[in-house]
């Protein structure tokens, strides 16, 4: 232990919460949210790290964790007891013995549902638990209805159904929305797709089925999955964009560790940023140069029937991704022009905020073979030589990214540091 109380570790945490910089040191404190240091704020800081250890290194001894933090072993022992008690970690049986007795091993504990994340799309809304690792324990899922009256009493008949089953052992429901979310008030500010404006969609969850509710934009949520339970180059980032496509373009900015918000939740709208005129669709606001209009799963199904000429029945993103997989070379051009817009937009982002990475996530990243080169050769020719560039991703959090977005909303919470740094 340091003379300040903060451990030494050779992990990220010990970057996390010593300055790595002069210049970061300039932050400037915010009095209306800042309280003074509490007497066990150091205690809650080794209680996360402890936790974080297990999260990420399991299964993992007491003692690990001690020579891999400098923390003291009783210090160690008696957070371990509290998340024990807590329902956060379980003991797995002994590891292998390194000279004296068999150390007991330490995870996560996974037995039963925690969270419920619901994810209200363009198209689906799905309804999950999960348990504290973010593992899918049981989904539902029905066809969103653009009028919430009907929507959101389907939701709300789901979260009960799965609260009530799980004999209270659900602690929050997580909300991911494809619009415009205020999260300190949890109302859907404007959502394009269905028109809502001013929503309490927190507030009505909540009060219905008596727990409660974290809400958020899709594409933030999703930038926190990535964040907790994406891929190391990605979750080790401290500052990463993660660029949502599917019926419209979001992008959730991670910033520090953390998503930046703007002023009432409204970062992120680069799918409205300009980047040429007469897009092959209008974009969900109504206009025709926006990223959306040119780079969503949208935009490539209106390329791909400007190919083909094939107007009848109207074909999803997944199938034309499929076909351009079979070899289809329709379905390639459409997704490979929509690919180059993609990286305009990418393009753009790179230069502006100088990330460590840009995450793809949607359908569109299981075509990453065939749309890679696209995407890096656009992204490479307008970020100007000598400026940093970005590593790009496909994301991997699988075929439902909202989803996972929305259960992270509760589980991060379980995870992150909640005190000011
Ligand atoms: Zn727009």
């Amino acid at each position: 232990m340091c003379s300040d109380g903060i451990p030494r570790s050779r992990t990220r945490y010990r970057q996390a919460l010593a300055p790595k910089q002069e210049l970061q040191k300039l932050r400037r404190l915010d009095l209306r949210k800042t309280q003074a240091a509490r007497l066990n704020t150091i205690r809650d800081i080794n209680r996360q790290i402890v936790l974080n250890y297990v999260r990420e290194r399991e299964p993992i001894s007491r003692a690990e964790i001690a020579r891999e933090t400098d923390l003291q072993r009783s210090t160690i022992s008696a957070i371990v007891e509290e998340l024990k008690t807590e329902g956060l970690v379980e003991e797995v049986g002994e590891g292998q013995s390194t000279g004296g007795r068999r150390p007991t091993m330490l995870r996560l504990r996974t037995k039963g549902a925690i969270a419920i994340g619901v994810a209200i799309t363009p198209t689906r809304t799905m309804v999950a638990t999960s348990d504290l690792a973010g593992r899918v324990i049981e989904e539902r899922e029905f066809l969103t209805d653009a009028d919430p009256e009907k929507t959101l009493p389907e939701v709300i008949g789901l979260v009960r159904d799965f609260s009530r089953r799980n004999n209270g052992s659900i602690e929050t429901v997580g909300v991911s929305l494809p619009g415009l979310v205020d999260p300190s008030t949890g109302n859907a500010v404007y959502v394009p797709f269905f028109k809502w404006r001013d929503i309490p969609v927190s507030q009505l969850i909540s009060t219905a089925v008596g727990l409660p509710v974290v809400i958020d934009n899709d594409a933030n949520a999703v930038a926190l999955a990535e964040l907790w339970f994406g891929r190391p180059e990605v979750s080790d980032a401290r500052d990463f964009i993660l660029v949502l496509v599917a019926e419209g373009v979001g992008t959730g900015i991670i910033f520090d560790g953390q998503v930046y918000r703007g002023q009432r939740g409204a970062a992120g709208e680069f799918g409205h940023m300009v980047i040429g005129t007469h897009a092959p669709v209008p974009c969900s606001c109504g206009n025709h140069d926006c990223w959306e209009a040119f780079a969503s799963e949208r935009a490539a199904i209106a390329r791909y029937m400007q190919l083909t000429g094939v107007n009848a029945s109207p074909l999803g993103f997944k199938e034309l991704v499929a076909q351009a997989l079979d070899g289809e070379s329709n379905a390639k051009a459409a997704l490979i022009e929509t690919a180059h817009y993609l990286g305009i937009g990418i393009s753009n982002l790179v230069v502006g905020f100088s990330p460590e990475a840009v995450v793809v996530g949607g359908e569109i990243a299981r075509a990453w073979p065939l749309i890679e080169n696209a995407l890096t050769e656009t992204i490479e020719h307008s970020v100007r030589r000598g400026l940093p560039s970005a590593i790009i991703l496909p994301s991997t959090l699988g075929e439902q990214p909202e989803l996972r977005g929305a259960l992270s909303l509760v589980l991060a919470g379980k995870f992150a540091a909640a005190f000011a740094a």
